[in-house]
């Protein structure tokens, strides 16, 4: 299998893995929360997850919230997070799990405004100035650090500071960025940030929102009071001291990531634009200024979803919410003013860690020798 599909999920790395075992061992029984050594033990090991996690953010570790995964972060931030009376503002290239919240929010009354993109994904922070301009009262605004779909970084620094202008506090979706690239939440103005463990070569199921004063959601369960409140439920510890170990290794590995990754993801666009003459790149322009394991490209005429069946040992992704079942085309390429028939025409590179070039080689000329007339 070449697998090129680590924007939807990334292998465990080994180190990783190492450092759960031992804590999916019988020997390490413990609830975190209870009062005894075992328990102890367990609260410690989660202590040091996460002042990792904490670390590779630019927050502090009394600042983290463990989810299960960026889903229910963002689920805490947008529904728990709009304030009283206030409204929210996203943009439209959001992830579903953010998008998916809007309508919840409508219902309870909160102003909702949804920004707009250029042809590259990004909004335009004076478009952000207009809607808060226009939104009453305090507010929540959204906008991810870079898309999963088309690798577009947004400028969050001058997002940012536009909401800060208005007291709107301000939450980002930094799923993909950060095996790549650094980000500072207190250097950046924001309050809260998602994270998922499955993006970051660690385990599944787990994730993060980091939340800073004075920004505070209301909780989505009750329970315990584990998290300062904010999460009920008994801390899964292999799963936290996996995230925390994966946050170090982002630290530590995503410069040379990032280089060695875009280099590669160069290296499939030349040979697919080679082999392709109509194709077409999508999102972040050439200038390297991507996301850097992302490739997102339209061949037109083509049926990615159907074409790819044929190339059952290249795992890629298409311009096709196939997560739906519904075969819709893709709300972010919509968004970028491709056509839907465009979109359906699209395919989705994620490059990772583990990629080689042999692997890139590979795929590049299947793939144009399947869509060579
Ligand atoms: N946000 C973004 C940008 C994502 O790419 C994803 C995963 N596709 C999510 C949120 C959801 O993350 P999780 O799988 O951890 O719920």
């Amino acid at each position: 299998m070449i697998y090129l599909d680590h924007l939807a999920s990334t292998p465990l790395d080994p180190l990783v893995l190492e450092a759960m075992l031992p804590w999916m061992r019988p020997e390490a029984a413990g609830n975190p929360h209870a009062a005894h050594a075992a328990g102890w033990r367990a609260a410690d090991a989660i202590e040091q997850a996460k002042a990792e996690v904490a670390a590779l953010v630019g927050a502090q570790p009394g600042e983290v919230v463990f989810t299960s995964g960026a889903t229910e972060a963002n689920a805490l931030a947008l529904l728990g997070g709009v304030p009283p009376g206030g409204g929210c503002v996203v943009s439209a290239v959001e992830h579903a799990s953010v998008l998916g919240c809007l309508p919840e929010l409508r219902r309870r009354g909160h102003p909702v405004a949804v920004l707009a993109v250029d042809g590259t994904g990004r909004v335009d922070p004076a478009g952000l100035e207009r809607a808060l301009a226009k939104t009453a009262g305090p507010a929540l605004v959204s906008v991810m650090a870079a898309n999963n779909e088309v690798g577009t970084v947004q400028p969050l620094a001058e997002l940012a500071a536009v909401a800060a202008r208005h007291g709107a506090h301000m939450h980002s979706d930094a799923v993909q960025t950060l095996g790549t690239r650094a980000l500072d939440m207190a250097a950046l103005g924001l309050h809260a940030l998602s994270l998922s463990g499955h993006k970051l070569y660690g385990p599944m199921g787990i994730g993060a929102l980091i939340v800073r004063q004075p920004f505070r959601p209301v909780p989505a369960s009750a329970g315990g009071g584990q998290q300062r409140g904010m999460r009920a439920g008994t801390l899964p510890t292999p799963l936290c001291v996996g995230l925390g170990t994966a946050c170090r290794l982002a630290r530590e590995r995503r410069e040379e990531d990032a280089r060695r990754i875009a280099a590669l993801r160069e290296r499939l666009w030349r040979q697919l634009r080679e082999g392709l003459p109509d194709i077409r790149r999508n999102g972040a322009a050439e200038d390297g200024d991507g996301l850097a394991g992302c490739l997102n490209v339209t061949v037109p005429g083509i049926d990615a979803a159907d074409r790819l069946l044929d190339l059952p040992d290249l795992a890629v992704a298409t311009g096709s919410a196939c997560h739906s079942g519904a075969g819709e085309p893709s709300h972010v390429l919509l968004a970028l003013g491709l056509s839907p028939a465009d979109a359906h025409a699209s395919l989705r590179f994620g490059l990772g860690r583990g990629t080689t070039a042999a692997e890139v080689d590979a795929a590049a000329e299947r793939l144009v020798g399947l869509l060579t007339p």
